[in-house]
């Protein structure tokens, strides 16, 4: 066989990213609760700006995302300079990872951790250290027993997807407290708007305080903008030097950068959908456990259930009777939880489908 172009030989590790499935049609209604997209769509007042942005398609976008990171600032308190903006905040994970990881190094997710993390240092050609969790929880101990010379970053989703568990602030400053100082801590902060804990914080203090600690958010899940790709990171000003040196030029496209502006001034959208969401999200949680199902104390925008592990009423079993009958939900098999499944948190007739599918499936 003649000589082909080789990739790069670490890219034969990397498992693609599966993403949650379309609903499938059924003739009536179908549902897609399987990627944590916001139940009540996006905000009127982003659609109306996207509607405009149609006049502007020609214009490049303005590759500093100033405006956008004027209006990210002044919502959150922060300096405009140590922010920086991606095509998701998946793009601001590659960037990490092509800024600082490279063969030879490590970076360190737990168990059941935000695939992404995983692929990005594969990809860099670095290796993932996985460490066990406790309870579907991180594990602070155990990270910071991980530890070696080589590790460059410490990924922690809090909430983390898809188990929707947290760790306390008090324990994110003690991981912090027991990393190396050259060890980069990134806490992804997706699911940051949903907690209602006391005990929580996302950790913007402690990216403002240290100058290894990036906090990243996106506006894919409250804000309802997932199909526009635009997620934010905070940082001290030499990772944000370090960023600006990989990052395309024009990597936040033009109606991005408008609309997201747009969601982040909608506060009248944004309590809707936070109220919708602790009303179905309890909800949704105590349903699934009256079915007889256990189910994981998560605090996101979605409810992971564990199956029985006989034939019949399996997790595997279930995820194809609903998705046959218009209701697609998250298969966990790639998170090494194939006994659960993932429920987004989703209109109240979407949830009441998946409910009534769930009941029958369980011959409940
Ligand atoms: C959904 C999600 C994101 C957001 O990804 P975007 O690229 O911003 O859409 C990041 N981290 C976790 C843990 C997520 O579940």
């Amino acid at each position: 066989m003649t000589d082909r172009p080789k990739p790069l030989p670490q890219l034969a590790g990397v498992n693609a990213y599966v993403p949650g499935e379309a609903p499938k049609y059924t003739g009536g209604p179908s549902y897609k609760l399987a990627s944590n997209e916001n139940p009540l769509g996006a905000s009127p007042k982003a659609k109306a700006v996207h509607v405009e942005m149609a006049g502007k398609l020609d214009i490049y976008p303005d590759g500093t995302a100033k405006d956008l990171k004027a209006a990210i600032a002044k919502k959150h308190g922060l300096d405009p300079n140590r922010l920086v903006v991606g095509a998701g905040s998946d793009e601001i994970f590659l960037m990490l990872g092509r800024a600082y990881l490279g063969p030879g190094d490590e970076s360190i997710c737990t168990a059941h951790a935000f695939a992404i993390y995983a692929i990005i240092a594969q990809q860099q050609g670095s290796t993932v250290v996985e460490v066990a969790e406790k309870s579907f929880t991180a594990d602070v101990d155990a990270i910071l027993a991980a530890v070696t010379p080589r590790t460059k970053i410490v990924w922690l989703a809090n909430p983390n997807n898809p188990t929707g568990t947290y760790l306390p602030y008090d324990e994110v400053k003690r991981l912090h407290a027991g990393l190396p100082s050259n060890v980069l801590l990134v806490l992804d902060g997706a699911y940051a708007e949903f907690v209602r804990k006391n005990d929580y914080a996302s950790g913007i203090e402690l990216a403002s305080q240290f100058e290894n600690v990036m906090m990243t958010r996106t506006f894919s899940k409250l804000y309802g903008l997932a199909g526009l790709r635009v997620g934010w990171g905070y940082a001290p000003a030499h990772i944000v030097d370090a960023i600006e040196r990989v990052r395309m030029p024009f990597n936040v496209n033009l109606a991005a950068q408008a609309v997201a502006i747009a969601a982040l001034e909608d506060e009248a959208f944004v309590e809707a959908s936070l109220a919708h969401n602790d009303r179905e999200l309890v909800r949704l949680a105590g349903e699934l456990r009256a079915l007889g199902l256990d189910v994981i104390d998560g605090v996101g925008n979605f409810c992971v259930a564990k199956f029985p592990e006989t034939k019949g009423k399996t997790a595997a079993e279930a995820l194809a009777y609903m998705k046959e009958r218009g209701v697609t939900v998250r298969g966990l098999g790639g998170y090494k939880m194939p006994n659960h499944l993932r429920v987004s948190v989703g209109t109240v007739e979407a949830n009441n489908a998946a409910l009534k599918l769930l009941k029958e499936f369980l011959g409940k």
